[in-house]
Formats: structure tokens, C-alpha cells, sequence
């Protein structure tokens, strides 16, 4: 029998049973103020230690490193902070080291009293293919005692690195920066006809694109949206697979673009991105918090764009928000919020399990609608999407990502078919 990718999964997803599953944040209450706050301006260059014959750069884009010191020989530690705060606990860093000689180093990564070290580094000698650093290259320190989530994270980490004359990435998570998006966008554009348009731009200026599939002359419309924290890579990795499998040239997919259109925003944040942000817009503010006041422009296109779509006679059904955090999760919203296609989202996340075998993902209702404050909110709200955040865990591993936002798509556009027959 061959081996479907389904049940590879559910071979990955049993052995991951038994680890405790992290529940989820609790839903956020009331109103946030999101008028714009500074945020720092991260000092770029490179960092030259001359003793050594080692260096170390954050002049890219997505790089944050903010200070470096010499504790030894070959031996550095790295100061991370956040563009500002009070922030969430998403400490990003990334940059690039090299030396006059093959040399091993050691780099010990610290960050301010509120944080704790959380994503494993990745590696690559081109900054486009990945792998993360070996366990046993990495010393965890000040380790507190508890199981799942942010306090079972260590206080700083040691790195082992093999430093040599070609320059050796470093990065929280694969860096996936506004130009190597707009790469995956005009790609997939290119290959399946879509169109790409500028909804408007971000608060420094770096355009907001939209991809739209489908039928462009269609009244019936779903949202996608990804990348509001900028750390948050592996939900993007699902939205790409989402999106890619609602692009291709199945039966499915051609039958359900035929009468509904798919509208992509996959960069919500493009300046948090390059600049190397734990979680804000350049305004410094949490976008997913600007949802009811729209103080920022980054939320106010997509939702300029949503009110022009409803006032030309579209119609929205659907809309998911692809996250990151520790594990995987979805957080919904009560069912007693009924939208324009009801029970669609406990339907399909049911349908997602059935073609999985073993998985159990956690599936968190909020029972709030208002303020709308978060994307989900506003979406069901206002348009009555039926809406979605699909969270992918830090260290949920790749190639399961891709198959879970293959079969969420498949699943999806089958529901969505059945549930609109005429
Ligand atoms: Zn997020």
C-alpha cells in the first residue's frame, strides 16, 4: 500500500501525543489603545572582533541583534530586545557571523528581565535553505521548573557555532523577509495567472500586496491574512500551503474557483518584518490589537479593501488569520456567533481531523465578540465571516505544516462546495 502523506502525519502527530498540548492564551477583554508609540531603531553594521579574526553583521533585513560583547576568546554574548515595550514574549533575533579561519564560537544569547530564550536557531550558509542548530549545540540556561509554554523556557541559550570565511546565518526562524514574499507572491501569480494589487502601503512605506484567485467578477469571497507578527513564520508556512492548494489545477480547486474568489493578504506586516520585530508595526503597536480603532495603516487597507468589496455587492464567508505560537491551536469563535455560512469552522476543523488520523488539535471558542479588537472579531463581525485563527506551533515540523494546510484547504473548498449548492 503506498503511503499517503495523511498517514505519515498521523505517525508524527501519535509519537507528539504524549507531550503535553499548550491550551492557549485566554481571550482578549476590552478595547487596547493602539495610537502609535516610537519604536527603536535598531544600530546596524558590522561587528568586528579583530583578536579574534571573527564578525558578526545585522545589515540585512529581518536581522536584530542590538548588542554584542567579548566575554573570551571566541566567546561573545548577544543582547536581544524589542522594538519596545510592554511587548509579548516573541524574542526574534537573526544574524550573520564569519571568521578569518574555520573557528569554533561560542554565543551565548541574552535578552531583558520579562523574556526568556524561544526559538531554536536556524542555520543556512545562503540565508534561502534552512536547518535548525543540533540540540547538543545548545546550552540552556536558568531553565524554571514547569512543563509547556513561556516559563519552561530558558533564560538565555549558548550556541556552539563553526564559524568560517563564508558568512553563517543565524535567525530565530527561517528568515522569510518582504522581498523573499513578494518572490512567493509574484511566483504563484506568474504560474497560476492570478492577479497581484496594492491594497495600500504599511506604515514605512513598503507596499501591502493582495494575490486574488479565483472569479474575479464573483459576489462570493473569502479572506486570507498572515503574517501580523512578524516572527511568526510557521503560520505563514501553512498560509502558503493553504493558498497554494486553493491555487492548483485539481478538479477541486478549478471547481471552487470557478464561482468564489480567494483574496490573499500574505504580509499584514512587511516593516516588523524586515526590521527584525518581535511582534509590532513600525507604529509599535500589536496589529492584531487595532482591529476596532484602526489606528493603524496596515489594518485600516485590509479593512478600506473589505468595505469596498461589500459595497460593490461581494459577499465574505470565510476568513482565517494564520498565527504562530508554541503549539498548534485554533482559536474560534462560540458558535452562538452565527456569520453568513453557520457551523462552517467547527465543521471543517472536524472534517481536518477525520482526514488525519490521531490528530487531536485544541480547538479554543472565544465566547466574546466585542470589541472586535483582533482580526477574527472584526471579520465575523462586520461581515459576517465565518473566522478563524489558525495557530501553528514554533517547532511544529515543516513538511506537517505544509500537509496540514494542504488538507485545511481541501477540506475547506470541499464544505464550502456542499454547504452552497444550489
Ligand atoms: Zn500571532
Amino acid at each position: 500500500m503506498k503511503k499517503t502523506a495523511a498517514f505519515v502525519l498521523s505517525l508524527l502527530l501519535a509519537a507528539g501525543a504524549a507531550a503535553q498540548q499548550y491550551q492557549g492564551q485566554p481571550p482578549i477583554r476590552g478595547v487596547v489603545d493602539t495610537t502609535s508609540r516610537p519604536t527603536d531603531r535598531q544600530g546596524k553594521g558590522v561587528f568586528q572582533f579583530n583578536e579574534d579574526g571573527v564578525y558578526f553583521s545585522n545589515e540585512f533585513d529581518g536581522a536584530r541583534l542590538n548588542s554584542i560583547q567579548r566575554t573570551g576568546p571566541l566567546e561573545y554574548t548577544i543582547a536581544i530586545t524589542p522594538e519596545n515595550e510592554p511587548i509579548n514574549m516573541s524574542p526574534w533575533y537573526a544574524f550573520q557571523v564569519w571568521s578569518k579561519a574555520p573557528a569554533e564560537i561560542s554565543v551565548k544569547l541574552v535578552y531583558p528581565e520579562k523574556a526568556r530564550h524561544r526559538y531554536t536557531p536556524q542555520l543556512s550558509s545562503d540565508g534561502l535553505q534552512w536547518k535548525p542548530l543540533v540540540e547538543e549545540r545548545i546550552t540552556e540556561e536558568d531553565k524554571a521548573n514547569t512543563e509547556g509554554g513561556a516559563t519552561a523556557r530558558p533564560k538565555s541559550v549558548t550556541l556552539r557555532l563553526q564559524a568560517d570565511t563564508k558568512p553563517l546565518w543565524v535567525s530565530g526562524q527561517e528568515l522569510h523577509t518582504s522581498r523573499r514574499v513578494f518572490g512567493w507572491i509574484d511566483d504563484i501569480a506568474r504560474k497560476h495567472k492570478l492577479t497581484v494589487s496594492e491594497i495600500g502601503k504599511s506604515t514605512g512605506g513598503r507596499p501591502l500586496k493582495l494575490l486574488t484567485l479565483g472569479n474575479k467578477s464573483g459576489k462570493k469571497a473569502i479572506l486570507v491574512i498572515s503574517r501580523q507578527h512578524p516572527p511568526e513564520v510557521t503560520g505563514y508556512f501553512a498560509m502558503q500551503s493553504f493558498v497554494e492548494t486553493l491555487a492548483a489545477d485539481t478538479k477541486l480547486a478549478q471547481r471552487f474557483r470557478k464561482d468564489w474568489t480567494v483574496y490573499v493578504v500574505p504580509l499584514m506586516n512587511p516593516d516588523g518584518v524586515d526590521g527584525g520585530f518581535w511582534r509590532h508595526n513600525v507604529g509599535g503597536i500589536d496589529l492584531n490589537r487595532d482591529w476596532s480603532d484602526f489606528n493603524q495603516p496596515e489594518t485600516r487597507a485590509v479593512r478600506d479593501f473589505l468595505k469596498q468589496r461589500a459595497a460593490d455587492g461581494g459577499k465574505f464567508y470565510f476568513g482565517i488569520d494564520f498565527h504562530s505560537t508554541w503549539d498548534d491551536i485554533y482559536y474560534t469563535l462560540d458558535p452562538k456567533f452565527k456569520g453568513n455560512m453557520p457551523g462552517l469552522v467547527p465543521e471543517w476543523l472536524e472534517k481536518i481531523q477525520q482526514a488525519i488520523p490521531h490528530y487531536k488539535p485544541v480547538i479554543q471558542p472565544s465566547d466574546r465578540l466585542e470589541p472586535t479588537t483582533v482580526s477574527r472579531n472584526y471579520f465575523l463581525k462586520e461581515h459576517g465571516m465565518e473566522a478563524i485563527v489558525f495557530e501553528i506551533g514554533d517547532n511544529t515540523p515543516r513538511d506537517l505544516i505544509t500537509e496540514k494546510g494542504k488538507v485545511g484547504a481541501t477540506e475547506l473548498m470541499k464544505l464550502i462546495l456542499s454547504k452552497s449548492a444550489p
